[in-house]
């Protein structure tokens, strides 16, 4: 089989897919659970299209403003239906109102996580908050291609499916993008078998997966699963799924060595949580969420300015975001045992998959934790 990068390099970003000029390249789930393009040899006409516009094969450093700020949604209820402090929330209003559409990750009724794009504000709510896997993107690049023509277009994804589809559609300035703190996304596959294996062992269908349940607290938050007839809600420190998402042995291989941290930015506005808050700014504290916010570009100013009237707000220093947030700066290390634990995905409960292969916090360590959140 023909690569047009090493496997454990490719993002799934779908720049390739989306440019090829023969409909050559398709998407096949790999054994951990992640899609990777695939050539048709028989459609190939072998015109290294998709060689010259996959990102990980034309990196190029970006410069970026890297104008920082911390600030939330003036609108409390809007932070609790948000995963930070809703900006995301504001900036898709903001593209809503000047008749644009809004391209983001929402699940399907299979529990399938894929971009979809909107364009009224009531169908909004769907897109909001942090899913904790890997999104689908499919065709939808073509399809932001098309919209461009006639009005803007706001996308958001991880940095990884933003440097694609900026690869894919080059400049344009109806087209604004957000991407997110991200230290990797999970397998698809994980999730869906944690999915089913809580539906059986309930004996009832999840109609809603929240993994950022604001209510208990943000920087305390709870997964929240909406069954037919009942709710559920579990600290995340407990939750078997989120506790493999942090131990970083379910993450795609191209997380262990990403190649858009900072100084790799492409696009207008990068958005994550400002863990750490309390030791740098405690007086914009709220329960119900705060942000992180790097201006990259021109654009992302003027994006900011047109929305600032509706955030509390404040400048802040990069490396006050960076230090509660390393994850910007440095990939996710790769657990030894990540082949062993695809290899028994298959046949083994996450429950048990969690029991052995969760990151364990020594007995030292959890000591050391508890005496520095003491001083501080
Ligand atoms: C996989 C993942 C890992 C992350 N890791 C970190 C981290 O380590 N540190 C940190 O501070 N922040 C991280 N974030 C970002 C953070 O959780 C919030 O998404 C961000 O602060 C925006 O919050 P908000 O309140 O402004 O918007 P919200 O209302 O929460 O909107 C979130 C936006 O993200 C999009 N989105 C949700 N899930 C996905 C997905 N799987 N793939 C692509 N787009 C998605 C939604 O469509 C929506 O547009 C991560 C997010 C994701 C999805
Ligand atoms: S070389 Fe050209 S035709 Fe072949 S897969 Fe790549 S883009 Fe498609
Ligand atoms: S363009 Fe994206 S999906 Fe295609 S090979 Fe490169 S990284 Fe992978
Ligand atoms: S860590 Fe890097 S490669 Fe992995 S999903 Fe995030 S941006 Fe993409």
């Amino acid at each position: 089989m023909i690569e047009i990068v090493e496997k454990s390099k490719c993002t799934g970003c779908t720049a390739c897919m989306n440019i090829c000029p023969k409909g050559a390249i398709s998407f096949k789930e790999g054994k951990d659970g992640f899609k990777y393009p695939v050539i048709d040899q028989d459609k190939c006409i072998d015109c290294g299209l998709c060689k010259r516009t996959c990102p990980i094969l034309n990196t190029k450093k970006n410069e970026s403003i890297n104008k920082c700020y911390v600030g939330y949604n003036k609108d409390s209820n809007e932070r609790l239906n948000a995963s930070s402090g809703s900006i995301f929330s504001l900036i898709a209003n903001y593209i809503l109102d000047n008749n644009g559409i809004v391209v983001g990750a929402v699940f399907d009724d299979n529990n399938h996580l894929k971009h979809i794009a909107i364009d009224k504000k009531e169908d909004l709510d769907p897109l909001r908050k942090s899913k904790y896997l890997q999104s689908d993107l499919d065709n939808i690049f073509k399809y932001i291609k098309e919209q461009l023509k006639s009005r803007k277009v706001l996308f958001v994804g991880t940095p990884c499916q933003v440097a694609g589809l900026k690869a894919f559609i080059k400049n344009n300035d109806n087209l604004l993008t957000i991407d997110l703190f991200c230290h990797g996304v999970p397998s698809p596959k994980l999730f869906k078998k944690y999915i089913k294996e809580l539906e059986d062992n309930n004996n009832d269908k999840i109609l809603n997966y929240d993994f950022r349940d604001n209510s208990t607290g943000w920087d305390s938050y709870s997964n929240k699963v909406t069954f037919k007839n009942k709710e559920v809600v579990t600290d995340r420190r407990k939750n078997e799924y989120m506790k493999l998402f942090l131990s970083d042995i379910a993450l795609r291989e191209s997380c262990y060595h990403c190649n858009f941290k900072l100084g790799n930015k492409y696009s207008d506005i990068t958005l994550g949580d400002f863990w750490g808050i309390k030791n740098h700014y405690p007086e914009m504290y709220n329960k119900e969420g705060v942000s992180a916010i790097i201006i990259n570009t021109d654009l992302g100013i003027e994006v900011f300015h047109n929305i600032k009237d509706n955030l509390e707000y404040k400048d802040c220093e990069l490396d006050k975001i960076v230090c509660g947030n390393p994850s910007l700066k440095v990939s996710s290390k790769r657990p030894n045992k990540r082949d062993d634990f695809f290899n028994e995905l298959d046949n083994t409960s996450v429950i048990d998959l969690t029991k052995k292969y969760e990151r364990k916090v020594s007995f030292l360590r959890k000591v050391k934790n508890k005496i520095k959140s003491i001083i501080k």
